[in-house]
């Protein structure tokens, strides 16, 4: 392969220190340079665009993450950009590992070095490695198929087939040839391989990494994700359900056939940014009841708050950081967006992408049917518990669904925070940019957390760890690391609602996504109400036509089955505001998801990929 051209790969190192380790590790990031030199001359003929183009389009490569893919062009520059990064890495890994050497021994190269596939974007990583044993340093084919299959893992992060990379094999062949052949002799191989092991010929087909182009020539694909599963060692998804429908459903005719390439690592988070830092009065707190800090370092030290539960000085003491919090809270949102809180109300958050699979729509609609009742009457405003309901989130930018849905939330606000009738009672806040500041404001002042996605598509979630780690309750679907949060802190203290995997499933087969839905909004009337008002211009200033395609979704697809799941969501909320008027019991359910959540650090998590893929075992602290 002679490229047609080329970009400069720059370093740029990022120290990451370790807790406590005395050792810092470096995370390698990289910036595509032009090796063209600026043209002074064709710049000196006036000729300004022309004399940098060669940097733009080097330096587009790496300049956006995720740019958009609706276009042809988006879609090539992002396949640049994968390439590029794993291109880099690879190649910087023999340097690193093998110094000066013309002629190094990479037999030894999965020995030193593991490429752990943080879902299907870097697993173009798999050809560019076999690439570079056989073109570069002259390794046959089943020697650098030995060391790339030792070398990669894959760890699946969704279920949703749109988000497992599949890839036009005309791209890559544009792109990428020499990849697109050895994608190609993969994919025979495996095929091979499959017969030999006795697999039925319709599976064989099914499993296809690389398919046929139809009589146009048109069509034939890469699928990165079975591209992945074959080519790498173990296949792991992020949350012990996710991890299970990842066997049974996603990559099942390959858990069939390898079953022991698949594993689990249930996700976490730092508790260093996520509790330490971002909530240092719940930090002293829980110092002061276990006596020590060390729950910084071991997580699982946090169950010795259970007793601490039943001790009411404590739950006081508690419940007071909250409280501090949300008035921490409340200066910062007024100083960075004018925002008006009245601190004296439910916190209640939503913060993560905005994908329909989430539901925020039904959170939304939640919303609406509130603010109905304040209208027409149907709720006692006197004796209502005052809310104050917090969205935070981004939408790809070519999601349009995405993009009417924050319009729709942020005409809510509007109409809402603006209507007297609602004044201490309901105010709905939606800050724009969620960005990790957003978050360590705003999770520790938070009382009640929203996980609502439907059951099945969210393969982990670490924002519910973050919650439940800074004592706000979640309600929440059974799905993802949910389950496992509930199991934890026990189902008296989740706020549990909506179908399971199975009941979700059981209603696709009855045709629910065409026009089933119809008949959950004509029988709820807190939800036909929601949707009316969003049909008939309440938050469009009388413009029917605004939200129509919104409108028109939840009643003859809703995918996602927000509708479906409305009545329950409802119910639940009830309960939970019941729940809410008694701050000591609150409180109470609060210290018991801290101190039942320490399972969810990413410390847990590291200490699984060692165990479970790696088997490297870990590195001894450094003096
Ligand atoms: C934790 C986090 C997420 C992920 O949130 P989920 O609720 O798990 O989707 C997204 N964005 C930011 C800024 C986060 O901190």
């Amino acid at each position: 392969w002679k490229p047609a051209w080329s970009v400069r790969a720059v370093p740029v190192d990022y120290m990451v220190p370790g807790y406590n380790s005395g050792r810092v590790n470096t995370l390698r990031l990289w910036t595509a340079k032009s090796y063209d030199e600026f043209d002074l001359l064709t710049f000196n003929k006036s000729e300004y665009l022309d004399a940098v183009k060669p940097q733009v389009a080097a330096e587009n490569i790496s300049k956006i993450l995720y740019p958009e893919d609706s276009t042809p062009e988006g879609k090539a520059l992002r396949l640049e950009q994968q390439y590029f990064f794993v291109a880099a890495s690879i190649h910087d890994a023999i340097r690193v590992f093998y110094p000066g050497q013309d002629k190094p021994d990479l037999t030894t190269f999965p020995s030193k070095i593991n490429f752990q596939l943080n879902d299907t974007h870097p697993v173009i990583g798999i050809p560019e490695l076999m690439r570079v044993l056989m073109d570069e340093y002259g390794y046959d084919w089943n020697t650098a198929w030995g060391i790339t299959t030792k070398t990669f893992n894959y760890t699946c992060h969704t279920l949703l087939p749109e988000a497992l990379e599949v890839w036009p094999a005309k791209l890559i062949g544009e792109l990428l040839p020499r990849h697109l052949e050895i994608i190609q002799g993969i994919s025979e191989q495996f095929r091979n391989e499959l017969r030999g092991k006795g697999v039925a010929e319709d599976q064989v087909e099914r499993m296809r990494i690389a398919t046929d182009a139809d009589e146009n020539g048109e069509g034939a694909v890469v699928r990165m994700a079975y591209l992945a599963t074959y080519g790498g060692s173990y296949v792991n998804g992020v949350a012990e359900l996710h991890s299970e429908l990842l066997k049974d459903v996603t990559l099942k005719d390959f858990s069939n056939v390898y079953p022991d390439k698949f594993k689990n690592v249930t996700n976490g988070v730092t508790p260093r940014r996520f509790v330490r830092l971002s909530n240092p009065r719940m930090s002293a707190l829980i110092t002061e009841g276990l006596g020590t800090d060390a729950w910084q370092g071991d997580l699982e030290l946090l169950e010795g708050l259970k007793p601490l539960a039943d001790d009411p000085a404590f739950v006081k003491k508690f419940a007071e950081v909250k409280k501090q919090n949300k008035l921490a809270f409340v200066d910062f949102a007024k100083q960075k967006y004018g925002f008006e809180i009245n601190p004296d109300t439910m916190f209640n958050t939503i913060v993560k992408r905005l994908h329909e699979y989430k539901r925020q729509s039904m959170k939304i609609l939640q919303v609406i049917s509130t603010y109905a009742g304040i209208k027409n009457g149907t709720i006692d405003v006197d004796k209502m518990l005052p809310r104050t309901v917090f969205f935070g989130a981004k939408s790809a930018p070519g999601y349009a669904m995405a993009k009417l849905t924050i319009q729709l939330i942020n005409n809510v606000a509007r109409v809402v925070n603006n209507d007297p009738a609602c004044k201490g009672k309901l105010a709905v806040f939606f800050p724009e940019n969620y960005n990790i500041e957003l978050a360590m404001n705003l999770i520790p002042a938070t009382d009640l957390d929203e996980q609502i996605s439907q059951a099945g598509k969210e393969a982990s979630g670490t924002g519910n760890m973050k919650f439940a780690l800074n004592g706000a309750l979640t309600v929440g679907t059974l799905d993802g690391a949910n389950v496992e949060i509930r199991e934890r802190v026990g189902a008296e203290n989740f706020f549990l609602f909506g179908m399971t995997v199975d009941e979700v499933e059981k209603l696709y087969a009855e045709g629910y996504d065409h026009g089933g839905s119809r008949k959950y909004y004509e029988s709820d009337p807190r939800l036909k109400t929601a949707v009316d008002m969003v049909a008939d211009g309440t938050f469009s200033n009388g413009d029917k036509s605004v939200y129509e395609p919104l409108v028109n979704d939840w009643l003859t697809h809703d995918y996602f089955m927000a509708m479906a799941d409305f009545s329950s969501y409802m119910d639940i909320q009830a309960q939970i505001e019941e729940t809410y008027r008694d701050p000591m019991k609150w409180a109470r359910m609060a210290v018991l998801n801290v101190a039942n959540s320490g399972y969810f650090s990413s410390d847990r998590s590291i200490e699984d990929y060692l165990d479970r893929i790696w088997h490297t075992g870990a590195l001894p602290t450094a003096e």
